[in-house]
């Protein structure tokens, strides 16, 4: 494999990858410079790229001071350009990016918010989602619609199953009692919740999560569901319908 993925925890719940290749380094949504830069002196890297998938602070706040302590070009949706401290290049959908020896594809993914994009490196099955898809949920609708978070997450839902996905947010076992709530019968998802407890007890990370593991057990890419079309009482009803009171009833939870 020639891309090495380093996971950073910063303040409550974020996380920062560092993403090594042949001989680039990029650092994903490094919403915060000290603790992201004591590793990266600790790793012996010299970061040559910013990913960032969005433009909310805590994906970017690390932004500047990484420009000012490193020689590196920031890279962002076109649409947060205008919005994110630093950009140098702006990033539009099926655009790719070489990194060192190998490349990532950009997903224009709006929903959580406008701009939002995710880096999808096809050759490592990897893909940096931000706060779109979640393991066991998917982000907040702070500017965009339903429809545009849906779509967005069939087009995940579309990349090959053993993508793993480096979210954002270790928000899984927060995720699982609503998931278990709508979807109680799915056994598949009783059994990662078991293995997602087991690791948070160790203190360990979820994340990534396997996108297979995700479309067996993530009620947000499980609006096809029978059993979670019975638990809304929705019958004749369009998988954006499902979709649309899973969110709604996941801001309330
Ligand atoms: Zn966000
Ligand atoms: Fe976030």
């Amino acid at each position: 494999m020639s891309l090495n993925v380093h996971s950073i925890p910063i303040f409550n719940d974020n996380y920062v990858f560092i993403l090594q290749s042949e001989k680039d380094v990029a650092l994903v949504d490094p919403g915060d410079f000290l603790s992201v830069n004591r590793a990266i002196i600790q790793l012996s890297l010299k970061p040559n790229f910013i990913f960032n998938t969005h433009h909310h602070w805590d994906h970017t706040d690390g932004n500047l001071s990484f420009k000012n302590a490193y020689d590196l070009k920031i890279y962002s949706s076109k649409y947060d350009m205008v919005r994110i401290p630093g950009v140098d290049i702006g990033l539009v959908d099926g655009q790719k990016i070489y990194f060192g020896d190998t490349f990532c594809e950009i997903l224009f993914l709006p929903g959580h918010t406008l701009g939002h994009i995710a880096f999808y490196f096809p050759q490592e099955s990897c893909l940096f989602s931000g706060d779109t898809l979640f393991s066991l949920g998917c982000g907040r609708l702070f500017e965009g619609t339903y429809i545009q978070m849906y779509q967005s997450l069939k087009r995940i839902q579309k990349l090959p199953p053993k993508t793993q996905i480096y979210c954002t947010h270790e928000y899984t076992q927060r995720n699982a009692a609503f998931a278990c709530d709508v979807d109680s019968k799915n056994l598949q998802l009783k059994e990662y919740v078991s293995k997602v407890e087991n690791l948070r007890k160790m203190d360990k990370p979820t994340i990534p999560t396997l996108l297979q593991t995700e479309l067996e057990c993530n009620p947000f890419l499980r609006c096809h569901s029978k059993d979670i079309q019975d638990y809304f009482q929705l019958t004749d009803c369009s998988e954006m319908d499902v979709f649309k009171q899973l969110r709604d009833l996941r801001n309330q939870y």
